[in-house]
């Protein structure tokens, strides 16, 4: 059956065949563990061909505009022949709730643009769990060819770190508030952007973006930029009227150029496939405890006996540890 072998996907991934891309990606996000297992050896084997892909991180509150931008972006880079994907990283999507993360319906004309795929959140999981599937997919993407793909999250919980560790550009939207124009803003949000562009810079709201803008850009400025060649600006634009959206991609080749001319570029995407295994070593591990059955049998018991203060914690958790190498 050619669809049990890696060698149909890999070779379908490779010509750049949407139908394979995505029944690949399936597999990746499989819950069945023969199907995850077969998405982890056509992954791998489709390692060689990742990298070239410029990876867009992209997050902002509901309501900034994230999915208008993207679909004006993603229609900008389709219009210069270049090929596009669009994955979402969104933990608390399901696939028949109404507000699925880069959803076709949100972006009309890139959902069927030819040069163009998109993809939703994978449904269920922990942020982990997704993450971990997104990446892959990621990879996938890059491998069949596209040239940008762009990583969407909500700014909420740790997804933006998360995202933030898988791509090369950090793109954080805003909006022009009324009061004090940080407020509201999740600390450490700024530290990840590589950009920051203010949307919604249109009609009457041009004037209040500007101001916007010069305070982001006085308070990134008190942060140590991450990089000793790239300070990130911030910028404005209307992902309705389409304004500034091209000086926001020509700001990510800016300093793909000169990221890579440092060797940093190269260097960020090292640590980051380290510091990915690192955590899903992490998570691994996690996951060998909680299903091991004997961590499972006695673990309400020793959980008890640290709650009534009959054991240590420490004890407690030695004696559940002690469980794992038990039985291998
Ligand atoms: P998301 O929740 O971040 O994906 O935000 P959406 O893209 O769904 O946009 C939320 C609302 O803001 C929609 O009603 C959009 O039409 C509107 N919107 C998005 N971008 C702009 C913009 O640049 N200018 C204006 N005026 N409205 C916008």
């Amino acid at each position: 059956m050619a669809e049990k072998d890696p060698q149909f996907y890999i070779d379908g991934v490779l010509a750049g065949n949407r139908r394979i891309l995505a029944k690949t990606i399936t597999l990746i996000e499989s819950a069945h563990p023969a199907h995850r297992q077969l998405g982890r050896t056509i992954v791998d084997a489709l390692l060689p061909e990742t990298g070239k892909a410029v990876r867009l991180g992209i997050t902002g509150v509901p309501g900034v505009g994230k999915s208008t931008f993207i679909e004006s972006f993603g229609m900008m880079l389709v219009e210069r022949g270049l090929q596009v994907a669009v994955l979402a990283v969104d933990p608390s999507s399901t696939r028949s709730g109404g507000s699925v993360m880069a959803d076709k319906t949100r972006m009309e004309r890139l959902s069927v643009a030819p040069k163009a795929f998109i993809r939703p959140s994978p449904s269920g999981g922990t942020l982990g769990g997704v993450a971990r599937m997104t990446r892959e997919t990621l990879l996938v993407c890059e491998a069949a060819g596209f040239d940008v793909v762009v990583v969407e999250t909500v700014g909420v919980g740790q997804s933006e770190t998360t995202v933030a560790s898988m791509v090369d550009f950090f793109l954080v939207l805003m909006l022009a508030g009324a009061g004090d124009e940080l407020q509201g803003i999740k600390k450490g949000v700024l530290e990840l952007a590589d950009a920051v562009t203010i949307n919604k810079a249109d009609g009457d709201n041009v004037e209040k973006a500007e101001k916007a803008r010069r305070s982001y850009a006085m308070a990134l400025h008190l942060l140590n930029p991450a990089s000793p060649t790239w300070s990130p600006p911030v910028l404005t634009c209307s992902a309705l009227t389409q304004s500034g959206i091209d000086q926001i991609w020509e700001t990510v080749q800016d300093h793909r150029r000169r990221l890579s001319a440092t060797g940093e570029l190269a260097q960020k995407r090292r640590q980051q496939a380290v510091a990915w295994m690192w955590a899903r070593i992490e998570d691994g591990l996690k996951e060998r405890f909680f299903n091991h059955p004997d961590v499972h049998a006695r673990l309400k018991e020793v959980r008890a006996a640290v709650e009534r203060g009959e054991q240590s914690p420490t004890a407690g958790a030695e004696q559940l540890l002690f469980l794992l190498d038990n039985n291998r």
